[in-house]
């Protein structure tokens, strides 16, 4: 029975009655596997499938079905089924042959920097914090890189591969070269760890529930649906699918990936109403002169 996993669990239940359930199933996962670094890799691995794909599903339902087809931003753009087929393939080489690999190197990198596996998990307040943190560094991160990848030869050389599609969808948030899921995918996976190396302080559990924001975010933001209901009515600094959709189909403006503030600051925001203020500004230089 100890050699079980479930034994793992009742095992450690009777010694630490203060834990809760989730924090039980947690430490028996690493007791079980008794290998810290395959346990950790294939938590991130199949974490990171399930909810890419996870989240991905519904906005398939949604497209093939035509459910909200007056939500969609390029209302004349539906993607087929065959077209996002072949784009999960695409995104599942890269997962398997590319991110495998790497998944590996995160947990000797993340205790190398001090990042907690152990029990007691984190309280929420400390989640909730240092998440926000990771959100504003990794949107500042994304801002300037994705803003370097429109540079001519290095969009050629790079970025190009995730412009084919100009109306995106769900599916779509991580197709890519490998290159460019480095780059970009260092935000995501390098500012908690350039925190923790500064800090000391953070747990793995805190990073996961991040990536799944993180995730979502991407995705949402390249579902090509705007809702009365999107987030960004209610929070005005939010990016979301309307900001990003314009991305695509332009090819210009909209860097950042999760806030409007550093395409408003930096004047590279491309909306109707930036549009409007720049030709206003444009006009009233022209009339001073
Ligand atoms: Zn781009
Ligand atoms: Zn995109």
């Amino acid at each position: 029975m100890y050699g079980t996993y479930w034994g793992q669990f009742e095992e450690i239940g009777k010694y630490n009655a203060e834990l809760n359930v989730a924090e039980r199933l947690w430490a028996a996962w690493y007791a079980w596997m008794q290998n810290d670094v395959l346990a950790t890799g294939i938590m991130s691995f199949v974490m990171h499938e399930l909810v890419y794909f996870g989240r991905s599903l519904p906005w398939i339902f949604i497209d093939t079905l035509g459910m909200f087809n007056r939500y969609k931003i390029q209302g004349n753009k539906i993607p087929s089924l065959r077209e996002q087929w072949d784009c999960a393939k695409f995104v599942l080489l890269s997962h398997f042959t590319v991110e495998l690999p790497q998944i590996w190197l995160f947990h000797p990198l993340a205790q190398f920097c001090g990042l907690s596996t152990s029990i007691p998990f984190p309280t929420l307040w400390t989640m909730a914090y240092q998440i926000a943190i990771f959100f504003v560094m990794e949107d500042t991160w994304h801002y300037f890189s994705h803003r370097a990848l429109h540079w001519g030869p290095l969009y050629k050389a790079i970025h190009k591969i995730h412009h084919q599609y100009s109306a995106p969808f769900g599916l779509a948030a991580e197709y890519a070269s490998p290159i460019e899921v480095m780059i970009l995918g260092f935000g995501t996976i390098g500012c908690p760890i350039v925190w923790c190396a500064m800090t000391g302080e953070l747990h793995i559990l805190t990073m996961y529930i991040w990536i799944v924001l993180r995730l979502f975010q991407a995705i949402d933001a390249h579902s090509g649906y705007e809702f009365p209901w999107s987030l960004h009515h209610f929070l005005p600094f939010w990016a979301g699918a309307d900001h990003h959709d314009l991305h695509h189909e332009k090819f210009i403006g909209n860097y950042s990936s999760s806030f409007r503030w550093w395409d408003y600051v930096l004047d590279t925001e491309y909306t109707p109403d930036a549009l409007k203020r720049r030709r206003e500004n444009k006009a009233k230089v022209s009339k001073a002169q």
